[in-house]
């Protein structure tokens, strides 16, 4: 998962207090960034995110979308930056809505693009398909209010990452916090948040073994395991843990004969 759709998903759990899948694998080469569902209203969303820090292609364009452009090297980047492409590639696509409908997600679900700006134009667009559009900025500015309570700890590594982030950017020795932020701008944030995923411990105790994973593993998904596993009761996770020798360290205490690093994420 890009750092930025984790930033969104963890604005989506922990503001907004909805619960979420990510990356949902449609077949076909579609894929849903975020489904997220409302357990108040039961409301259910299909959220996209589409974020550049790259001047040329930080806006959302009503520019038309020629099909197939989104996967040629030379034209993908500003492609994928308009509207044509998330109604053709991404909402309007069968096998999107298919996967949706599994989810019990039919017409009403909502539809969302997050994006770092657009242009007047794009929002009568948005507004005429009924999509709404969620500025990337205020999102990180909701996340920091959030942390700017002392009292509040997050359990969430992006989120915890974030409002360190916030907490050092607003203050004069920020290098005694995080001494790689202080001479960068905000704009090196997601390399923060992308270098600090941290490890995972699973240790299942009816197999009597333990496995270590990066957070980003597919079989680890934050701690979070694979979809539909049984794992809850016959095991449990540990982490995150942010120092790869410290996790190692972990995983070799523990009393497991059967203990190893994950062989797909860790080599
Ligand atoms: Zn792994």
């Amino acid at each position: 998962m890009e750092t930025t759709e984790k930033i969104v998903e963890a604005y989506v759990r922990y503001v907004k207090g909805w619960a979420t899948i990510p990356n949902i694998n449609c077949g076909k080469h579609k894929e849903i960034d975020l489904f997220a569902i409302d357990p108040v209203s039961l409301q259910r969303y299909h959220i996209e995110t589409s974020v550049s820090i790259s001047n040329s292609f930080r806006a959302l364009t009503t520019k038309p979308f020629v099909t197939g452009d989104h996967k040629d090297r030379g034209k993908a980047a500003s492609a994928r930056r308009t509207f044509g492409f998330f109604l053709e590639e991404k909402f309007g696509a069968p096998a999107v809505r298919q996967a949706l409908a599994g989810y019990g997600a039919g017409e009403d679900c909502r539809q969302i693009i997050v994006a770092w700006e657009w242009r007047k134009e794009a929002e009568e667009v948005a507004a005429a398909h009924r999509i709404l559009l969620w500025d990337f900025r205020d999102i990180m500015g909701d996340i920091a209010e959030l942390g700017r309570h002392d009292h509040t700890y997050f359990t969430d590594d992006t989120l915890r990452t974030l409002t360190l982030f916030v907490k050092a950017s607003g203050h004069k020795s920020a290098s005694a916090v995080m001494p790689a932020t202080k001479e960068r701008a905000p704009r090196d944030l997601t390399a923060v948040v992308a270098n600090t995923e941290g490890y995972y411990l699973y240790e299942n105790w009816i197999h009597r073994r333990a496995r270590l994973h990066r957070g980003s593993c597919s079989y680890c998904n934050y701690g979070r395991g694979t979809q539909g596993a049984t794992e809850e009761r016959t095991g449990r996770w540990y982490g995150p843990i942010s120092d790869r020798a410290e996790a190692i360290a972990r995983l070799k205490s523990l009393k497991h004969d059967n203990k190893k690093e994950c062989g797909s994420c860790m080599s």
